[in-house]
């Protein structure tokens, strides 16, 4: 899920499934399409997992006659030990380079990783190409993962060597150093977990933490001012009511729900 086209799709497909659930007459057909199957227990699983459990116990809760959405399932499968990847030293996205990735290295002969990103030197520029630079989820450098954080500091980094170019300096430049701040992942409302260094928190204090970093994050008064009356809105109890299905929803394969069925 990358696109705002995507979470539309993704959303769409949830609440039809909740549809199908209500306009089946076997049990255990709605039983199967009240079970929600997500593969890949990294964040954006877990996320995906707090918000249709929030969708199910909250935002539907009293919409349907023939059946509880409260009941409703989500399976998440980890190919590793456990979810968020223990919350281990980084949390990584997986990424997926757009397409510019692949336009780049065909203007410049740029390598790419198994992931399509660019391969960059130490200093962000790619190789034979001191005067491009690649940042954030494009590069691919010491398996550094796609992360919001892992973008601004390569971002400001890179707008620190064009400046330094544009005064002249010749010094030789210092690589590129990721500073790991630590990582947080929302789970629903009120639910986060948050790693900086040794310090953990979990469940509101975590929830509380995860919304005060993306607060500092934001640039301008404006969007922070805007973040908090749209959090307001969204996090103020059963506010959240909102399911649209849009005509521009994209009418590809992951748009057509399907019951999960499971054994027993
Ligand atoms: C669902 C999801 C949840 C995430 N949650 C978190 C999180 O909780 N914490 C975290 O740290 N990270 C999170 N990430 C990762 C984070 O969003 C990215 O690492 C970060 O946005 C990367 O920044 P970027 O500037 O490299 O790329 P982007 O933010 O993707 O920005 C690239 C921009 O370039 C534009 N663009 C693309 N091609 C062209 C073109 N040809 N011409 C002009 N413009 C173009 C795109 O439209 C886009 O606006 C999440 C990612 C996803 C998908």
């Amino acid at each position: 899920m990358k696109t705002l086209a995507d979470a539309l799709t993704v959303r769409t497909k949830i609440y039809q499934a909740f549809e199908a659930a209500e306009a089946s007459e076997d049990p255990q057909e709605r039983a199967q399409w009240l079970t929600f199957a997500l593969v890949g227990g990294g964040p954006t699983g877990v996320e995906l997992t707090g918000q249709i459990r929030e969708i199910a116990g909250h935002t539907l809760d009293r919409e349907f006659r023939a059946v509880d959405p409260g009941q409703a399932r989500v399976l998440v499968f980890e190919g590793s030990d456990g979810v968020l990847g223990a919350f281990g030293p980084v949390l990584s996205r997986r990424v997926e380079a757009p397409p510019l990735a692949t336009a780049l290295a065909r203007a410049t002969g740029a390598e790419q990783d198994r992931a399509g990103r660019i391969r960059v030197e130490p200093d962000l520029t790619i190789a034979g190409h001191p005067e491009v630079r690649v940042v954030g989820d494009l590069m691919s450098l010491d398996k550094l993962p796609g992360l919001a954080e892992v973008a601004m500091q390569s971002g400001a980094y890179a707008g620190r060597r064009i400046r330094h170019s544009i005064e002249g300096r010749t010094r030789t430049p210092r690589p590129f150093r990721y500073l790991d701040l630590g990582s947080a992942a929302y789970i629903s409302r009120g639910k986060a977990v948050v790693k900086m260094g040794r310090f953990h928190a979990s469940g509101l204090i975590g929830w509380l933490i995860w919304l005060f970093i993306h607060i500092v994050f934001l640039t301008g008064f404006r969007s922070r001012i805007g973040a908090l009356i749209s959090w307001a809105v969204v996090f103020a109890p059963g506010s959240r009511r909102e399911r649209a299905f849009t005509p521009t929803v994209p009418d590809s394969a992951a748009a057509q729900a399907v019951p999960v069925r499971t054994a027993g």
